[in-house]
């Protein structure tokens, strides 16, 4: 857990893996010198997921108030969220947890829908303009998607169950605070659910229950100021690629490489990089060409 360590996590997010396609680099130098800055795209891209999902889903008012309320909180949420996927079809913002190489992987999927008896899996990803993304950034949400579309798989499937997140987040160690019951006792939780092992059961009991997982994988691109969709973007699911995406980020997972900096033909992201020319200069003396 080396590198881990080092970039102070103790698990990686799926847009972490998304991101070593974009410059692994530049993933590793947000995590070791922080991310400059929110910028207004991000803060406009969040405003839209959040307007989507009261859309879809009943708010859940709750207020963690420690690393275990916050944990009872996204379990209890996202299982609210499947459970009404039974009867509207549609869900949004699920938080998924699963393993890959040893590691834990967490991750959030934008929208899941039932279709023609299949769960079909989408992200939403908003622009500043009316372009369609280049293939550079159209790489990494897919690999995103399909980080998802295994975690889901590996759950539906029994490779990944509530006791193996139990035991790698050692939930029945932890207490929720007393404040967090109360909260949890006003929108009238069965007290036997009170607890994050019994949440996780609940959780990871009703992944099983959904239908095939579709191999279609949709990215719905939307402009981020009129919130409408610019592009709809379908790939299939491919079990020999995604093989070889986890072999070739556990690389540096497992510190067997550095994070690299993009390759030279794709010099033109250092561009657009805070790092580029101060904690990165892997491209720096050819500043002019890009
Ligand atoms: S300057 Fe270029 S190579 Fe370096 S971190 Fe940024 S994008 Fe990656």
């Amino acid at each position: 857990m080396g590198v881990l360590n080092e970039l102070h996590k103790s698990s990686i997010r799926v847009s972490d893996i998304a991101s070593q396609y974009w410059c692994e680099r530049q993933m590793e130098y947000n995590y070791r010198y922080g991310a400059k800055t929110i910028s207004k795209e991000i803060k406009e891209g969040r405003l839209i997921h959040e307007e989507l999902e009261g859309e879809v889903n009943v708010p859940i008012i709750l207020m963690p108030k420690s690393y275990p309320d916050f944990l009872y909180k996204s379990l209890y949420t996202s299982y609210m969220a499947l459970n009404a996927l039974q009867t509207n079809k549609k869900t949004r913002e699920v938080q998924i947890y699963g393993s890959i190489g040893g590691y834990k992987v967490v991750g959030k999927i934008d929208q899941i829908d039932i279709k023609n008896n299949e769960t079909l899996l989408t992200e939403d990803k908003t622009r500043a303009n009316h372009n369609i993304p280049s293939e550079a950034q159209t790489l990494t949400h897919k690999v995103q998607l399909m980080v998802y579309r295994k975690m889901l798989e590996d759950i539906k499937s029994g490779n990944y169950t509530a006791d193996n997140f139990i035991r790698a987040y050692r939930t029945s160690e932890m207490k929720l605070t007393e404040e967090f019951i109360r909260q949890l006792d006003a929108l009238s939780v069965d007290k036997k659910l009170q607890s994050i092992d019994a949440i996780a059961k609940r959780f990871f009991g009703i992944i099983p229950l959904l239908s095939r997982i579709s191999d279609s994988l949709h990215i719905r691109y939307i402009n981020q100021f009129t919130g409408k969709e610019i592009k709809l973007y379908k790939f299939s699911y491919d079990k020999l690629e995604m093989q070889e995406i986890i072999t070739y980020v556990l690389k540096y997972w497992n510190g067997e490489r550095e994070a690299m900096p993009v390759p030279e033909e794709e010099q033109w992201k250092c561009k657009f990089c805070v790092f580029f020319g101060k904690e990165c200069k892997a491209w720096w003396p050819q500043k002019g060409l890009i």
